[in-house]
C-alpha cells in the first residue's frame, strides 16, 4: 500500500492551498480530488490580486501547478472511506486505490446531498442511518437498504455486508453511476439494486416498511443513506469527528478533535468563500506539518 505523511481531500481553493504550505516544507503529500464546482467558466471578481476578472478555472488550474510544483502528488481519485489503523496512521480508500497515511487535511467543500424522502427526519436514530462503521453493528443479520447512485452507496453496501447478508441498494429513481468493478462486486456478493424511487418510510416504534412512489413496499430494518460522493460529514461520522450541522467543527488552526485529521474551508462552515478556504487552507496546513514533525516520522 502507498504511504504518505499527509493525504490532503478536496481540490479546491482550500486543498490546494493547503498543500502548497505541506509540501513546501517537506511534508510527503498527496492531493485527492478532482475540480471543484467553481473549475468552470464563472468570473471570480472578489479574490485578492487579481484586478482582472480571473475565471475559477485559471484560479484552480494555478492553484494545481502551484502545489506539483513544489512536490504535491495529486489525483483525480474519489475517497470512499477513511479509517483508522491501529497504529494511529489512517488508511484512505478510492475508487481506485487503498493508500496509508499519518494525517489528514479534509477540504471536501459543502457537499452533503440527502434523499427526498418525506418523514426521513421522523425516522433518524429509528432506522434511518448516516454512518454504516457507526451503526452497522446494530443491524446484524437484518434487513438493509442503502439510498445512492455512486461508488459511495455502492462500498457501503459491501462494508454493510459483513454484518448481514440482507443488503440491497436503492439508487432513488437515478441511473447507477457505478463501474464495472464496484457493479460485480455487488453481484458476486448479491446485493440487488433497485431503481425506484423511495417515498416514505413507515413502521412503529422504527422503521420497518419503505414505500416506493409506485405503491410498492420492501420490508427494511435500517436505511443507510450514501446519496453522491461521501463528503466531509461522512468521513466526521465514521471518524468520530464532532459536527454542527452539515459542517466540520475545527479549532482557529484547524484542529479537529480526533488527532491527525484537520479541516479547512467551506466543510467547516462560515463564510462560504474564496479566501477564506485558501486561508484556512493554510492555517490547517500549518498544524499538519507541526503535527507530522512530531508524531509521524520514525
Ligand atoms: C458557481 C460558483 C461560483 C462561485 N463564485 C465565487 C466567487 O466569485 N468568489 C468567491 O469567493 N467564492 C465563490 N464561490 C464559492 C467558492 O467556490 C467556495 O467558497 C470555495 O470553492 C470553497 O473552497 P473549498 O476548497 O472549501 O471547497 P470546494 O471548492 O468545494 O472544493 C471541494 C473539493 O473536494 C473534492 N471532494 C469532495 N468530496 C470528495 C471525495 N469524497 N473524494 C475526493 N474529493 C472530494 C471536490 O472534488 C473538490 O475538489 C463560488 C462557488 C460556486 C459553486
Amino acid at each position: 500500500m502507498k504511504e504518505y505523511e499527509l493525504i490532503i481531500i478536496g481540490q479546491g481553493p482550500a486543498g490546494l492551498s493547503a498543500a502548497i504550505y505541506t509540501a513546501r516544507a517537506g511534508v510527503k503529500t498527496l492531493l485527492l480530488g478532482c475540480d471543484p464546482k467553481v473549475a468552470g467558466d464563472y468570473d471570480i471578481d472578489n479574490y485578492f490580486g487579481f484586478p482582472e476578472t480571473i475565471t475559477g478555472r485559471d484560479l484552480i488550474a494555478r492553484g494545481v501547478a502551484q502545489a506539483e510544483r513544489f512536490g504535491t502528488d495529486l489525483s483525480c481519485q474519489r475517497v470512499l472511506s477513511i479509517h483508522p489503523a491501529e497504529d494511529g496512521w489512517y488508511t484512505v480508500k478510492t475508487e481506485l486505490d487503498e493508500f496509508r497515511t499519518c494525517a489528514v487535511i479534509l477540504a471536501t467543500g459543502v457537499s452533503r446531498k440527502r434523499p427526498v424522502i418525506e418523514n426521513l427526519e421522523a425516522y433518524e436514530g429509528k432506522g434511518v442511518s448516516y454512518c454504516v462503521s457507526c451503526d452497522a453493528f446494530f443491524f446484524k443479520n437484518k434487513k438493509v437498504v442503502v439510498a445512492g447512485e455512486g461508488i459511495f452507496a455502492a462500498n457501503q453496501a459491501l462494508e454493510l455486508k459483513e454484518y448481514t447478508p440482507h443488503v440491497s441498494i436503492c439508487t432513488m429513481g437515478k441511473e447507477a453511476a457505478i463501474n464495472g468493478d464496484f457493479m460485480g462486486r455487488l453481484a458476486g456478493s448479491g446485493i440487488e439494486v433497485l431503481n425506484g424511487k423511495i417515498l416514505r418510510l413507515a413502521g412503529e416504534p422504527g422503521l420497518k416498511r419503505i414505500i416506493f412512489e409506485d405503491g410498492t413496499e420492501r420490508e427494511t430494518d435500517g436505511l443507510f443513506i450514501a446519496m453522491g460522493d461521501a463528503s466531509s460529514i461522512d468521513f466526521a461520522y465514521s471518524l468520530g469527528i464532532f459536527t454542527e450541522g452539515v459542517f466540520i467543527q475545527a479549532d482557529r488552526e484547524g484542529r479537529t478533535n480526533v488527532p491527525g485529521v484537520f479541516a479547512a474551508g467551506d466543510c467547516v462552515g462560515g463564510f462560504l468563500q474564496i479566501s477564506k478556504a485558501v486561508g484556512e487552507g493554510a492555517l490547517a496546513a500549518r498544524s499538519a506539518i507541526d503535527y507530522v514533525r512530531s508524531h509521524c516520522r520514525r
